[in-house]
């Protein structure tokens, strides 16, 4: 059986008044945020914009990281997103910004993308950006784990043309371990909006010692498989940029001896998904 080296209940290990403290300031900043209701003046809060981005989702893109997330991901990348703070804007703001980057996105095929943090925790928000952009027929991506209620999640779904969708690990045991929550929310977000027929790529990343095994992998590529053809994967080597961050910000990273994946690992992920019949982004 083979050994996972995340720590303790929870995984991560990140204390619990960090985590009491990021759900009152979401709370709080939600209340606010639903008073704003008018579009273009709804208001969010985000932690930076990357406006040449070209890795993800083809194209140039305008990358909105917003703030807020409830999940505690032991590989997160981007721990210093995790409270509801920083930058506070309005969509009016914010698209006369996507508006000046309109000529790359013509010349690329590219368009903005959601991200964080988890820019479901901010639904209202990211919907009005999206219908904005819609009206200048600027292509829409969602980067998100997924992890809030059905109906928040359906409101941006309705006008988002890509949705990025990363699912951490299937089993649940090691769900909570590597991210502090259960995964059936989020499990059934994603086969519901495939069965909506969304485009939709699952994002994966592979962790060695952690969600690797032939069993993770068997699980996972059958998982994208069953949600139907259109339905693509990408497999992401996880690096070890993110600790860094965490010893930054005085956390304990459970991560902190874990190695990267090989070629050879990633080669053999490659493979349980093709023989699962999954199409992977890359091929
Ligand atoms: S869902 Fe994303 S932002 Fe949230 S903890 Fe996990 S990796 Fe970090």
């Amino acid at each position: 059986m083979e050994h996972c080296r995340l720590a303790g209940p929870g995984g991560c290990g990140q204390g619990d008044a960090l985590y009491a403290r990021a759900r009152r300031r979401n709370t709080l900043a939600d209340r606010c945020t639903q008073e704003h209701e008018a579009a273009g003046s709804v208001r969010g809060y985000i932690h930076s914009v990357e406006t040449m981005g070209t890795v993800d989702n083809g194209g140039i893109r305008f990358v909105l990281f917003m703030q807020g997330c409830v999940m505690r991901c032991a590989f997160c990348h981007n721990p210093d997103t995790w409270l509801r703070m920083g930058r506070e804007v309005t969509v009016d703001e914010i698209m006369s910004e996507v508006l000046e980057y309109t000529p790359f996105f013509e010349a690329s095929g590219g368009g903005v993308t959601a991200s964080g943090g988890e820019p479901l925790l901010q639904h209202r928000f990211v919907r009005a950006l999206f219908e904005r952009c819609g009206g200048h027929h600027i292509h829409r991506a969602l980067d998100t784990a997924g992890y809030c209620k059905y109906g928040d999640f359906a409101s941006v779904l309705d006008c988002t043309d890509l949705l990025l969708f990363s699912v951490k690990v299937v089993d649940e045991e090691k769900h909570v371990k590597l991210t502090g929550v259960r995964n059936d929310v989020i499990l059934s977000n994603l086969r519901l909006a495939a069965a909506r027929g969304a485009d939709i790529v699952v994002r994966y990343v592979l962790i060695p010692s952690v969600n690797d095994s032939e069993r993770d992998l068997h699980d996972i590529a059958s998982l994208v498989a069953s949600l139907g053809d259109r339905v693509r994967a990408d497999i992401l080597p996880y690096n070890r940029m993110g600790v860094v961050k965490w010893r930054q910000l005085g956390l304990d990273c459970a991560l902190e001896r874990v190695p990267e994946p090989t070629p050879d690992d990633i080669s053999r992920a490659r493979r349980v998904f093709h023989e699962c019949s999954v199409r992977l982004r890359t091929d």
